[in-house]
């Protein structure tokens, strides 16, 4: 199955004859608040005529998460860093470990290395729910959940990361929103890598900035194997600086989405969730439902390309207060 995206604002403005600005887009789990404005100052004084210089970028990295630069790894996106890891580490005939609904990308990574994708069921709170199978040789676990919104505890992650050899990659996309990251964990073990992105706290998604911390042998391995420049562009890198050097902005939109989420969770009986998203049970087939939404300029996610979720989930991002409100009027006039 290809990857499907969340519906853009051009997309819906042409098929339902809506102005671009009267659509709220709550399907591809964004930042309405963008990232910190010392970006636009940042990239008004790039050289595009020169390739990147990532250095600076990867030592704020390294300052934020607490690990050395050797243990930083970056690419375009989360998306190029596990592209990177999967060419490497997998091979025609492995097998990855793959807990649904989640992230359906891991899935397209397999199949694209040649390997076999072990989906696995989540429980019915979405816990992780069987075993890591022997001879599997990466595993992809999701905390927060996307789309389910709930996080494995660290207990999970350790049992996980004992019981096999497999490189486990612990994608903490999310991570800025939950209670709690499990990043500390890569300095006790040496098959785990923990991915990160700029996409969602930082507001930098249509940049293409994510980064791991992995293992020193991991890491010397993905510098060897990464595209020149880790495939970013300078205008990338500036951003990125940018925004790792203000990290009060960073906070305070995750402080406002965290509130925000709490009231939208009450308000439309969404499950719990630790991320930007709510994943919410839908009355009658997703599909119909979610197009309920779109017609009305409201662009949420129909889940029914996770494998694994069924036929009636949706997903809605949590937006800024108008944005929500928009949603909930319509959610109140489709759902009465
Ligand atoms: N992991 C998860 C769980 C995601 O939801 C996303 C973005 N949709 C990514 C990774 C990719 O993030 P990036 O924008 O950094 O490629």
């Amino acid at each position: 199955m290809p990857y499907v995206a969340g519906k853009g604002f051009g997309e819906i403005s042409r098929k339902y004859g809506l102005a671009l600005e009267t659509i709220v887009k709550l399907g591809s789990n964004e930042n309405p608040y963008g990232p910190s404005p010392g970006v636009v100052q940042a990239l008004a004084g790039i050289s595009p005529e020169r390739y990147p210089e990532p250095e600076e970028l990867i030592a704020g990295i390294a300052s934020y998460t607490g690990f050395p630069e050797e243990m930083i790894i970056i690419g375009a996106g989360m998306d190029g860093v596990m592209d990177t890891l999967t060419r490497l580490f997998l091979e025609k005939g492995d097998r990855t470990f793959i807990p649904t609904p989640t992230f359906s990308y891991y899935e397209i990574l397999t199949i694209t290395a040649g390997a076999t994708p072990c989906l696995a069921p989540r429980g019915p709170h979405f816990e992780i729910a069987c075993d890591v199978p022997p001879d599997t040789k990466m595993a992809f676990l999701c905390s927060p959940n996307n789309p389910t919104g709930n996080v494995t505890s660290e207990e999970e992650v350790r049992a996980l990361l004992e019981s096999t050899e497999a490189i486990v990659f612990l994608d903490e996309a999310y991570v800025e929103f939950a209670d709690k990251s499990l990043v500390r964990l890569v300095e006790q073990y040496d098959n785990l890598i923990v991915g990160r992105t700029l996409s969602k706290a930082f507001g930098l998604a249509g940049m293409r900035l994510g980064y791991a911390v992995a293992p020193q042998w991991i890491a010397d391995q993905y510098r060897r194997a990464a595209p020149p420049f880790y495939g970013i562009s300078c205008a990338t890198v500036a951003a990125g600086v940018a925004v790792l050097s203000d990290l009060p902005f960073m906070r305070g939109s995750v402080e406002k989405i965290i509130s925000d989420r709490q009231r939208l969770q009450w308000e439309i009986k969404a499950h719990p969730s630790q991320a930007n998203f709510l994943y919410l049970d839908t009355p009658q087939d997703s599909r119909e439902y979610v197009e309920r939404f779109l017609a009305r300029g409201i662009i949420i996610r129909d889940c029914r390309s996770f494998w694994g979720a069924g036929e009636h989930h949706a997903r809605v991002t949590v937006g800024t207060p108008f944005e929500n409100d928009r949603f909930l009027s319509a959610f109140l006039e489709i759902c009465k």
